[in-house]
């Protein structure tokens, strides 16, 4: 388990992190989430000893990480960092010698991640031949060619295509369902959404909220209830209370009501005015819950 305690770091003035807790267990997939600038990067990079921290703890399994466990772990950082005139299968096999791989492993390896990424006819080919989209592919397989415990990528979903996006998101819940602790940042939240029980959202360097997607969202202080009255005679919105009007298109109304609203009532007033045709009720999705938690 990864284990992220109190973490602190100051650039001069800049505070980017202000106390940041999360935790990674073995085949759990997390989504890290926050504005620009919240501290997503300085987190991760961390966890790879590329940011020293003012104060706080990174653990793994419950001790400081070591040179040798970070051999256990697979990096996809936002900068992408590999070599662009390098061979596409050289690339990605000397990324596994330098997680302690043997060279003859290192190539069985690369051979396999091209392959399970539909690159294997590119392999001959250099990184700066490729397509952004393959280009991330290829990061992502030099990250996990020496099948990592720990799997960090930093925006990994950045610039692909919706077909890039769901096989890049199968890969991820492929590593997370056998066993790999997994986080990843993204600004992709209907993804994320998708894709993750649980998440941790930062902002300004401090979590403003964590936990299980489900649990975030029917606990969010707002949530969204739809009422479509045909033949109404009257505007009936307008006689309730506590209630704010977030979309209107023809008889269909959107409202925005609190956590512990009387839905009675309001489903009463609709069927007083006329004919109701859509009563509908769902927690705010994650975006609203992002939106709510950063702007506090
Ligand atoms: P984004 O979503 O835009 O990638 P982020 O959440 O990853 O943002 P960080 O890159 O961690 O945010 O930056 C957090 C804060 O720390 C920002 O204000 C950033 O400008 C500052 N920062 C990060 N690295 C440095 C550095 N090396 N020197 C000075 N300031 C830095």
């Amino acid at each position: 388990m990864l284990e992220v305690i109190d973490l602190k770091k100051s650039y001069g003035e800049i505070a980017a992190l202000r106390g940041v807790n999360l935790r990674v267990a073995k085949g759990q997939l997390l989504g890290f989430l926050g504005p620009n600038g919240a501290g997503k990067t300085t987190t991760m990079r961390s966890v790879f000893g590329l940011v020293a921290p003012d104060a706080g703890e990174v653990l793994w399994n419950g001790r400081p990480i070591s040179d040798r466990d970070r051999l256990r772990f697979g990096y996809m950082p936002e900068e992408r960092g590999l070599y662009p005139r390098m061979r596409n299968s050289e690339q990605v096999a000397y990324f596994g010698m330098l997680h302690g791989l043997t060279q003859a492993g290192a190539h069985a390896a690369a051979k396999r991640w091209l392959g399970e990424f539909g690159l294997a006819d590119r392999s001959r080919d250099r990184l700066e031949e490729l397509s952004h989209g393959n280009q991330q592919r290829l990061q992502l397989a030099a990250a996990l060619v020496h099948s990592p415990e720990l799997l960090v990528l930093d925006e990994p979903f950045a610039g692909l295509d919706p077909v890039g996006v769901g096989a890049m998101g199968e890969i991820l819940a492929s590593q997370a369902a056998a066993g790999t602790a997994v986080i990843f940042s993204s600004h992709q939240l209907d993804l994320v959404e998708d894709l993750c029980d649980d998440v941790v959202i930062i902002n300004e360097g401090a979590v403003a909220l964590a936990g299980a997607v489900r649990r975030l969202r029917a606990d969010a202080p707002h949530r969204h209830v739809q009422v479509e009255v045909h033949n109404s005679t009257s505007d009936w919105v307008k006689q309730l209370e506590d209630v704010r009007i977030v979309g209107r298109d023809g008889d269909r109304v959107t409202l925005d009501v609190g956590h512990g609203a009387d839905l009675g009532s309001i489903l009463a007033a609709a069927q007083a005015a006329g004919d109701v045709v859509e009563f509908s009720y769902e927690p705010p999705s994650l975006n609203e819950v992002f939106l709510d938690a950063v702007s506090q």
